[in-house]
C-alpha cells in the first residue's frame, strides 16, 4: 500500500503563467518530480463555481480555455489529462458518506485553475485528473468540511491539488508587476504564520481574524480551495510553506503542503 500523501494548496497567478511561468513553473516542476506519483489526481479550482459539489467524470478531459482577451498561443494550448471516472465515484461515495450533496458532470474538462499548474508537474498529460468544484455562498468551515470528507483519498494515492490564490485581487493587479502592496504582503503574511501555528481557529475565522481580507479576497473563489487540501489531510494537520512569492505586484503565488 502507497504512503498517505500530503494534500497540496498552490495559487495558479494569470493565465499568462501557461506561456512564461517563471519562478512558480519551476517550481511546480519540482513539485510534480518530488511527490511520490499518485494514481490520480483530485484537482479543486477557484475557477468551477457551482451550488452543490460536483466532481467532473469524464475519460478524456477537455482544456477549457476559461479566460478572455489573451494572446492567441494561449488558446491552442491543450493539455489532455486521461479523466479517472472511478475517482468521481469514490469522491460521490464519500461525500454521500458525509451526508454532503453531489453531483457528477460527466461533460466538465479541465480548466486553467487546474492544467495550468498540472501541465508543469506532470507535462507529459499522463496523469488521470477528476475536478471538484467549490461553493462560493459557503463559508472556510464548509469546505474545511468537504475536504475532510475526502481524507481517506490520501491514502489511497490519490494526491488532492487544490488550486486558487493567497492574494486575488484583479482590480489591484498590476500590469507592469510594480512592489508588492502592504496589503498584499500582509495577509500573505498572516496566512503563512496562522497555518505555520496550528492556529485552525483563526485559518477558518480568516473573514474576521485577517488583515484587509476582502482587499486580499474580494470574492471568496480563489481562497476557498485552501480549506479543501486542509480538510482533505485529516484532523488539525500540519501546514508548510513550500513557495512563497508574487506576480502582478499584489497577486500571491503562495503554496502549502499539509499532512497529518
Ligand atoms: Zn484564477
Amino acid at each position: 500500500m502507497a504512503a498517505t500523501l500530503p494534500t497540496i494548496f498552490l495559487s495558479h497567478g494569470s493565465p499568462m503563467l501557461a506561456l512564461d511561468s517563471g519562478a512558480p513553473g519551476k517550481f511546480w516542476q519540482q513539485l510534480g518530480r518530488e511527490l511520490p506519483l499518485p494514481d490520480a489526481v483530485l484537482a479543486v479550482s477557484a475557477h468551477w463555481t457551482t451550488e452543490t459539489p460536483t466532481v467532473s467524470s469524464t475519460v478524456t478531459n477537455a482544456t477549457i480555455h476559461d479566460f478572455h482577451g489573451f494572446p492567441a498561443p494561449l488558446y491552442q494550448i491543450s493539455y489532455p489529462a486521461p479523466g479517472a471516472p472511478d475517482l468521481a465515484q469514490r469522491v460521490t461515495g464519500l461525500l454521500k458518506a458525509a451526508k454532503i450533496p453531489v453531483g457528477i458532470d460527466p461533460a466538465r474538462g479541465l480548466d486553467h485553475g487546474a492544467w495550468v499548474p498540472l501541465r508543469n508537474m506532470y507535462p507529459l498529460a499522463n496523469m488521470k485528473v477528476a475536478q471538484l468544484s467549490v461553493q462560493p455562498h459557503q463559508d472556510a468551515a464548509w469546505h474545511v468540511a468537504l475536504g475532510r470528507a475526502l481524507a481517506p483519498l490520501a491514502a489511497e494515492n490519490v494526491l488532492v491539488l487544490a488550486s486558487g490564490g493567497a492574494v486575488h485581487n484583479l482590480r489591484e493587479m498590476d500590469r507592469e508587476g510594480g512592489p508588492t502592496p502592504a496589503w498584499a504582503a500582509n495577509f500573505d503574511d498572516w496566512l503563512a504564520k496562522t497555518l505555520t501555528a496550528g492556529n485552525e481557529a483563526d485559518f477558518i475565522d480568516w473573514t474576521r481574524k485577517a488583515p484587509e481580507p476582502f482587499r486580499a479576497q474580494p470574492t471568496p473563489e480563489h481562497f476557498l480551495p485552501i480549506y479543501v487540501a486542509y480538510g482533505a489531510a485529516g484532523e488539525k494537520p500540519k501546514s508548510q510553506q513550500l513557495f512563497k512569492g508574487f506576480t502582478l505586484g499584489s497577486m500571491s503565488m503562495a503554496a502549502y503542503r499539509f499532512a497529518a
